[in-house]
């Protein structure tokens, strides 16, 4: 009996020397933690390929067509996965290949009904076989342009490519899914995304984390100034990447009280600048106690008053951690597009306020320099108020 089977591909993970092993082993992990509602799943290595099976006996619910199709887009979300394709998987001699070939390739022309031309591509890993991979091309071809008289061969440009693999078993498959490529989640340490509500950040998170870090988040809330909705929409967009970073813990922290004394007791101009410091702060010691080595923001440079050059730097000088910003060269439709295809965007452009928009000065300081920071921190308790946001009313949510 024919089956279904995921064929997924490894990209980076196996140009890597010696560690090569750890990294495979933190992806088959990953894999199985992002298919973990999918019941029983049998997954296996060889080379740089991994093999996702459903068993019909063991795991009927999700043996079926749709439900693969459905599994082979959470493999393509996994980092370290290049590409996967659906592929059909049964036992037999030469003369069941040609027939499976032939039901493959009808159907596949119910589906795509304007295929007009094909190639097939061979590969024959069991090499007591009889035929070897360009016979089994030309006998395979052969039949199937018997068979279908509409479609010719072009191996140039074909409109549908038919891979017809022979090894343990046989297996039949045409064309991939990209994947997300990158490095498992897991291999490089984890990193304390600043998550906000907008369309930066989420694609910041899923950037360092597509480098195999682990993410966890943080939000500043400033409840009622900000709403709950606006405090949702960053729940779902922390989920957003968690689909493709794992597991995360989201820190909610309290940060009404400290904006309030930020507005009365600060320039007004400076209050953008004065809150990112704080704000930088307060992550930074949530980041050690999740045992974070880097923080994560989305800033691109120059895209609004608070990441100028000197405003970052500013910003920056507060902590002793790295911050990573990984869309500072990347103009606004770059971003945007990217967040379209991690599928965050059309929750990041929901209308809910958030914290900066809410407080933030109508003219802003562009260019700060130290004595203008130092001149608006003076009335403040810094120390204290990252005390606070550490401290009092942190929420903590899994992800
Ligand atoms: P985004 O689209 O990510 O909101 P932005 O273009 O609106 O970014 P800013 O509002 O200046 O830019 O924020 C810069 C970065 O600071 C954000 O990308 C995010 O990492 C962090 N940040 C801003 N506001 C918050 C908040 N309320 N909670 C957590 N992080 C925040
Ligand atoms: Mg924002």
């Amino acid at each position: 009996m024919a089956h279904n089977v995921i064929l997924a591909r490894m990209g980076e993970v196996t140009l890597k020397g010696l560690n090569r092993g750890k990294f495979e082993a933190q992806l088959i992990t990953n894999l199985r933690y992002r298919l973990r509602h999918f019941g029983k799943l049998s997954i296996t290595q060889s080379q740089s390929r991994i093999w996702i099976e459903a068993k019909e006996d063991e795991n009927p619910a999700f043996a079926g067509e749709e439900a693969s199709k459905e599994i082979l887009t959470a493999v393509t979300q996994v980092f370290g996965i290049v590409s996967a394709s659906l592929a059909l998987k049964f036992e037999g001699d030469f003369e069941v290949i040609i027939k499976e070939s032939l039901s493959f390739v009808e159907k596949l022309l119910a589906e795509h009904p304007n295929y007009k031309t094909f190639k097939v591509e061979a590969k024959r890993g069991d090499k007591s076989f009889p035929l070897n991979s360009p016979a089994i091309c030309m006998e395979v071809g052969g039949q199937i342009l018997d068979h279908f008289p509409a479609l010719s061969v072009d191996v140039h440009n074909p409109d549908f490519i038919l891979n017809v693999e022979v090894r343990d078993y046989n297996y039949l498959y045409s064309g991939k899914v990209m994947g997300h490529r990158g490095l498992p989640v897991g291999t490089a340490g984890k990193g304390m995304l600043l998550l906000s509500g907008g369309i930066d950040s989420p694609v910041a998170g899923y950037m360092m984390a597509s480098r195999g870090m682990q993410i966890d988040a943080v939000y500043f809330h400033s409840f009622p100034y900000t709403s709950e909705q606006a405090k949702q929409k960053v729940i779902d967009l922390a989920k957003i990447v968690s689909r493709y970073s794992g597991k995360m813990n989201l820190y909610i922290v309290n940060f009404t009280q400290i904006q309030l004394d930020m507005v009365k007791n600060s320039p007004q101009d400076m209050i953008t600048i004065t809150m990112r410091r704080v704000m930088l702060q307060i992550a930074e010691e949530l980041a050690k106690k999740a045992n974070c080595k880097a923080l994560i923001t989305g800033e691109s440079l120059g895209q609004v008053a608070s990441q100028t050059l000197e405003a970052i730097n500013i910003t920056n000088e507060v902590v002793d951690m790295p911050v990573f910003r990984p869309l500072i060269g990347l103009d606004k439709e770059a971003t945007c597009d990217l967040s379209r295809k991690i599928g965050a965007f059309e929750t990041s452009i929901l209308p809910y306020e958030d914290c900066c928009t809410v407080f933030v000065a109508k003219h802003p300081k562009t260019h700060p320099k130290h004595k203008d920071i130092e001149e608006a921190e003076s009335k403040l308790d810094i120390k204290a108020m990252v005390e606070q946001g550490v401290n009092t009313g942190l929420e903590i949510i899994e992800i």
